[in-house]
């Protein structure tokens, strides 16, 4: 099982914002700003470069769902970054596809 899939069945504990048949978010462990959710498919894609046409449809709802987490937690007004860390050079750590949602502070650009 990925880190995620854990996460999903609840065997290690996280705070858990949003969650529906198909996709789950909950409170990065080191947040990198003020908000910093995490939005991941229950099932598992390890990265987007790994992505299959047939995955068109959660893909969807997962970038839905990050504009429904950020409705949540109040990041519509000041705005928010969604990235997508893909292996070595991105700076991927867990190999289960997840969004990171950043906002409530200004954020640089272009990234480190
Ligand atoms: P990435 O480096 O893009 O693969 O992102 C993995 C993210 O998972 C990092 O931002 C970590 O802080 C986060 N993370 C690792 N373990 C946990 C955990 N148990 N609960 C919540 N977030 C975690």
């Amino acid at each position: 099982m990925t880190l995620f899939e854990k996460i999903v069945a609840r065997q290690i504990p996280s705070e858990i914002v949003h969650e529906t048949e198909d996709v789950i978010a909950f409170r990065d462990i080191a947040p990198k700003a003020p908000t910093h959710v995490l939005v991941v498919p229950k099932r598992v894609i390890p990265r987007i470069a790994e992505a299959k046409a047939d995955d068109a449809p959660l893909l969807g709802k997962l970038l839905l769902a990050v504009a429904e987490v950020a409705r949540k937690l109040g990041l519509e007004q000041g705005g928010y970054r969604v990235v997508i860390n893909n292996g070595r050079d991105g700076g991927e750590t867990v190999p289960h596809l997840h969004l990171h949602v950043l906002g409530g502070r200004p954020l640089a650009w272009p990234p480190g």
